[in-house]
């Protein structure tokens, strides 16, 4: 399978060469010639799939083949949970539209940083807007953009903005837009709230799964350690030393054990750094691209704020702390294992967490092996 043989304008063609990549993911091979043909998508896949290509790629050429008028309203919106992934969306555009000719325009807007400066942004018109709901939403409310003449709509991770709470917004939105739409809808998991939303929004929509529900990738090795909870920091900075973790994501329940962690991680001469929701976007953009960099060996991060963090091939994924809910255990450990490389998620898991345990291991219907570090 090429992607030539998927309907995609040579334009297109040369920017995923221009990538570098030579064969579709299963999630293109199905998505994209279904989305080029107008029909509504429901996707069942999370970030490392290849999902976002699978839906920038078709968007870019519908809205190539029709024309625009001069005040160019707003033809595809795709909403996404957070700032990150909005980001990675857009770039993605800007990637796979570079060749064609007129090119479409493209913005992103999100909240925690100054609203004007995007208002300006979309005082052009813009054809293809990626937004955050709720700083769409400021931006409606102030006569920035409108969403009336709207072709085509994508929900990215749409479990994970239900999640977020994001369904009164993502109602409120909907009820702006044309009647007559395209709908494509990303989610990893499928809880009924997901369902409800998706039967009131897609029409004879095509399905794609391109792993079984809720499972996770065969590519990830899982280990559970079971530790006492006073000595968790202790196991993780033997385990990235003795180890010779180079690339470490860790994620923590909370803000403030994610500060502590990346304090006592440098403590012992292991250079971590932070990414949550009280860090300005400009720390986690810096503390992003030092990880990627290779500089920062341990990044600590909340549920929240890596979402959307894509990192090509991240080796290990530790769960300082179990997720509240099983649906964000199969998320976190989704960063790792991608693209065929193999990966590690490591969960640190003390007596109380056991019942979280249980649930997770319903959840992906199997049991994780258990270890144990002597000394913990
Ligand atoms: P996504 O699931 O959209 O977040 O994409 C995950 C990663 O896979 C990104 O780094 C993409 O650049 C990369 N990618 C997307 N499509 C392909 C492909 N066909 N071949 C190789 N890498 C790809």
């Amino acid at each position: 399978m090429s992607f030539s043989n998927l309907g995609l304008s040579a334009e297109l063609l040369h920017a995923i060469q221009d990538s570098g990549y030579t064969t579709p993911t299963p999630i293109q091979q199905k998505a994209i010639p279904a989305v080029l043909t107008g029909r509504d998508l429901l996707a069942a896949a999370q970030t490392g799939t290849g999902k976002t290509a699978g839906f920038t790629l078709p968007i870019l050429q519908r809205l190539a083949q029709t024309s625009y008028s001069r005040n160019r309203p707003v033809r595809a919106l795709i909403l996404t949970p957070t700032r990150e992934l909005a980001a990675q969306v857009g770039e993605s555009v800007l990637k796979y539209g570079t060749h064609q000719q007129p090119r479409l325009k493209s913005e992103v807007v999100f909240g925690g940083v100054k609203i004007n400066p995007q208002m300006m942004r979309l005082r052009g018109g813009v054809d293809i807007l990626t937004a955050t709901p709720g700083r769409l939403l400021d931006l409606i409310n102030q006569n920035a953009v409108r969403l009336d003449k709207v072709e085509i709509l994508v929900l990215d991770e749409a479990d994970r903005m239900l999640d977020m709470g994001f369904i009164k917004d993502i109602r409120k939105i909907l009820a702006l837009l044309p009647k007559q739409r395209q709908n494509l809808l990303f989610s990893a998991t499928f809880s009924a709230e997901i369902r409800k939303l998706t039967e009131g929004l897609l029409i004879k929509p095509v399905t794609v799964e391109v792993a079984a529900e809720n499972a996770t990738a065969d590519t990830i090795d899982q280990i559970v350690y079971t530790v006492n909870k006073t000595a968790k920091t202790a196991l993780l900075t033997h385990l990235v030393k003795t180890k010779n973790w180079q690339q470490v994501l860790v994620f923590t329940s909370t803000k403030h054990g994610a500060n502590k962690l990346t304090e006592k991680l440098n403590t012992a001469e292991i250079k971590a750094a932070a990414i949550h929701g009280n860090k300005s976007q400009g720390a986690r953009t810096s503390a992003l691209a030092g990880f990627k960099a290779g500089e920062i060996r341990v990044l600590v991060a909340t549920d929240v704020a890596a979402r959307g963090i894509d990192i090509a091939h991240l080796p290990f994924v530790v769960n300082y702390e179990l997720p509240r809910s099983s649906s964000d255990y199969v998320h976190r450990i989704g960063r790792t294992g991608r693209a065929g490389k193999m990966g590690q998620a490591i969960s640190l898991v003390s007596q109380d967490e056991q019942p979280a345990l249980k649930l997770v291991e319903k959840l992906i219907g199997s049991k994780i092996n258990r270890e144990q570090i002597s000394g913990f």
